[in-house]
């Protein structure tokens, strides 16, 4: 079989590269909420979809397709030569749960007007922690995951909390005692630590090169702070119930230019971690 056939019998439609030898190889799932890791060639630039993608000296560049992302996405990568690549990448649709969360302490479904102040100033800090991208490519290794224990919510859930509907879950909840630590699932260097945020309780974001952001919530304890690198394992603080949480769990996001991502795809299944842990 040809590598073309192949890519096409993978949903991914090769339009002709000026060059056949051109390197273009994507790795992850083209799915909503899916992570991709792209190599192409030293040089090259990439875009999807319109948007100019961060490809590092190497070639390599990462990318992915928000909870609510269409049917198709458009890949086109420029090489140094001129040649291109181009791919229409089908994304598969998902389906999505529902899940009512019972027991909200009242002022995190409706938050009272006295703490419109500190929102704002939680939204403040995310924002311009979100306009940062760093480099490097941590986002390339193999995650694992930053907690263990019962899963305890999954991506793209509907959300009901107390019975009022909220924004899908954005990310995956493991059940874990407070105190237990949270190490770094990659390589990545902090973008924001904060003890002080309203609905996230005590939140770290972990940029794993490109922008490619681990965000960590309700945490009891946060050891790291914001410019610091961190190598994968690294601890970054402990699990709590801080914020908006019923009980102590930690709250795994993963965020990329406004997309949200499915971090639990991107770890091998809990189990297995529960096991290489020696059962805890
Ligand atoms: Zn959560």
């Amino acid at each position: 079989m040809t590598a073309r056939l192949a890519a096409l019998l993978l949903g991914l439609v090769l339009a002709a590269p000026a060059f056949a030898d051109a390197p273009l190889d994507l790795k992850g799932r083209m799915e909503q909420g899916g992570f991709v890791v792209g190599q192409a060639a030293p040089g090259a630039r990439a875009v999807l979809d319109g948007m100019a993608l961060d490809v590092d000296e190497a070639g390599l560049f990462a990318f992915g397709f928000d909870r609510d992302q269409g049917a198709t996405a458009k890949l086109t990568v420029t090489y140094a030569d001129g040649g291109t690549a181009e791919r229409l990448i089908e994304v598969a649709p998902r389906d999505w749960q529902i899940q009512r969360v019972e027991g909200v302490p009242q002022q995190y479904v409706s938050p009272p007007p006295e703490a419109m102040a500190q929102i704002a100033r939680s939204t403040a800090l995310k924002n311009a922690a979100r306009e940062k991208r760093m480099a490097g490519s941590g986002f390339a290794e193999d995650f694992i995951w930053p907690a263990t224990g019962p899963i305890s919510g999954v991506f793209g859930s509907q959300r009901y909390y107390n019975g009022e509907p909220r924004r899908p879950h954005y990310g995956v909840d493991v059940a874990a005692p407070t105190g237990t630590p949270i190490v770094a699932p990659a390589a990545g260097i902090v973008t924001l630590a904060s003890q002080e945020m309203y609905f996230e309780g005590g939140l770290v974001f972990l940029d794993h090169g490109q922008g490619v952001t681990s965000v960590m919530m309700h945490m009891s304890r946060i050891d790291v702070t914001a410019g610091q690198q961190v190598a994968q394992g690294d601890v970054l603080g402990a699990v709590g119930g801080t914020g908006r949480a019923t009980g102590p769990h930690l709250h795994w996001g993963l965020y990329w230019r406004g997309a949200w991502l499915d971090p639990q795809r991107l770890v091998p299944p809990m189990e297995e971690a529960i096991a290489a842990n020696g059962g805890n």
